[in-house]
C-alpha cells in the first residue's frame, strides 16, 4: 500500500509500505478513508534528524475497519470509526482517569512514543494502519456525519477544547487565544461554546485574523497594536480571565502571563519543540497567583462530549479545510503547509 515516510527532515516521501496487519487479539486493522497533515508533523518535518526515519506518518486518520483481532468486544469489521492519536491500553490506572496519552502500558519506551505516525506505531497518512487495544482507542462514526466533520476529532478538536476545558473558561470570561491555527481556531469556538463573553484571537496572519472575526472573536496583531494595552481596555485593566497557547512559543506563553489577571488560568496546548522554558515565575506565576495547565490531548475524554455537538450543528470542524489533495501527491501537501502557500489552514488527504 502507499504511505508518507519520513526521510528525514523535509524529505517526506509516498512509498510503498507494507500492509498493516493484526498483530495482538485486541488489534484492529482500520482501511483509511480520510486523513490529515497537522501542525505538530511540522515538527518533525522542521527538526533535527532523528535516529530512526522510513515509518509512515500520520495520527489524524478514520475509516472502516477491515479485520478485528479475536478480543475485540465493542466493534467489528465494518464500522467506521474515529482513531484517536495517542493510543492507551484501556485498563491502566492512566487509562482509567481518561488519561491515556500518559498510558502506563503504552508509553514504556517515554512519553510521546504512543502516538501514530512514530517509529513504534507507524501512522495513518497511508492507505491502511494497524490499532492497537482497539476498545480503547476508537470510536463510531455517526451514520450522520460526513469523513470531513468527524476526521478532526481524532487529535485537534479535543485539543483545542482541551484548551479551554484546561483554562476553565466559564460564562462572562475574556479568554486570549494565541494562535489563529487549525488548534487555536477550535480553542477560540470551544472558548465561545463555553460561553466566553470575549474571545481576543492573537496572530500574525492577516487572513487567518479575518476568519477569526467572522466566528465572533476579537483580533489582534501584536506587531500592529499592543496586546497588554488593548486586553487592558477590554477588562477594565484587570487583565484576561484565561490564556490559551496553541502555537508553541516561549514568547507568547510570557506574554500570556502578562495579560492574564490575578488568579487566571493558563492553559499551554501548542506544541513546544525546547523541553526546557525560561518563565517569570516569582513575579508571574507566584506573585499574580496564576495557574498554568499543559497536557496531551486525550480524545477518549473529549469525543463523547464534542460528537453530540457537531451532529447538532454547533461546531463544524469542517470549516478548517483549506486543501483536499490525494494521498500520492502527500508530499506536496507538507510543502504547502510548510510554506503557508495559497492561504492553507488544514490539508486533508484523501487516499
Ligand atoms: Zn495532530
Ligand atoms: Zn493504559
Amino acid at each position: 500500500m502507499k504511505g508518507i515516510v519520513y526521510h528525514g527532515p523535509r524529505d517526506m516521501r509516498v512509498d510503498d509500505v507494507p500492509d498493516p496487519a493484526l498483530q495482538e487479539p485486541g488489534d484492529v486493522v482500520v482501511r483509511i478513508e480520510r486523513t490529515a497533515i497537522c501542525g505538530s508533523d511540522l515538527h518533525l518535518y522542521h527538526g533535527e534528524p532523528l535516529a530512526m526515519s522510513g515509518f509512515t506518518m500520520g495520527h489524524e486518520f478514520l475509516g472502516v475497519i477491515e479485520d478485528a483481532g479475536v478480543d475485540v468486544r465493542r466493534f467489528r469489521k465494518g464500522d467506521r470509526v474515529i482513531v484517536s492519536c495517542t493510543v492507551g491500553c484501556g485498563d491502566c490506572s492512566a487509562c482509567r482517569q481518561q488519561l491515556c496519552s500518559g498510558c502506563e502500558v503504552t508509553t514504556v519506551f517515554g512519553p510521546l512514543t504512543n502516538v501514530f505516525g512514530s517509529p513504534l506505531l507507524p501512522g495513518g497518512q497511508a492507505e491502511a494502519a494497524r490499532v492497537p487495544f482497539a476498545d480503547a482507542n476508537l470510536f463510531a462514526v455517526p451514520d450522520s456525519l460526513d469523513a470531513e466533520r468527524a476526521l478532526f476529532l481524532t487529535d485537534i478538536l479535543p485539543t483545542g477544547y482541551m484548551g479551554a476545558d484546561l483554562a476553565e473558561v466559564a460564562p462572562g470570561d475574556v479568554v486570549v487565544v494565541f494562535g489563529c491555527g487549525p488548534v487555536g481556531t477550535f480553542a477560540q469556538r470551544s472558548a465561545l461554546l463555553r460561553g466566553a463573553s470575549c474571545v481576543v484571537a492573537v496572530d500574525l496572519d492577516r487572513g487567518r485574523l479575518a476568519k477569526a472575526e467572522k466566528r465572533g472573536c476579537v483580533s489582534l496583531d501584536p506587531s500592529r497594536e499592543s496586546l497588554v494595552e488593548r486586553v487592558r481596555e477590554l477588562t477594565a485593566g484587570r487583565g484576561a480571565d484565561c490564556a490559551i497557547e496553541a502555537v508553541g512559543l516561549d514568547t507568547l506563553l510570557r506574554d500570556a502571563i502578562e495579560v492574564t489577571r490575578p488568579g487566571g488560568r493558563i492553559a499551554v496546548i501548542g506544541v513546544f519543540p525546547a523541553d526546557e522554558l525560561s518563565l517569570p515565575f516569582l513575579s508571574g506565576v507566584i506573585g499574580k497567583n496564576l495557574t498554568i495547565r499543559g497536557g496531551l490531548v486525550n480524545p477518549q475524554r473529549y469525543v463523547p462530549k464534542l460528537l453530540p455537538l457537531i451532529e447538532q450543528g454547533r461546531i463544524d470542524p469542517g470549516e478548517i479545510i483549506t486543501h483536499r489533495i490525494p494521498l500520492t501527491e502527500g508530499a506536496r501537501g507538507y510543502e504547502i503547509f510548510d510554506a503557508h502557500e495559497e492561504d492553507v489552514l488544514k490539508v486533508v488527504l484523501e487516499p
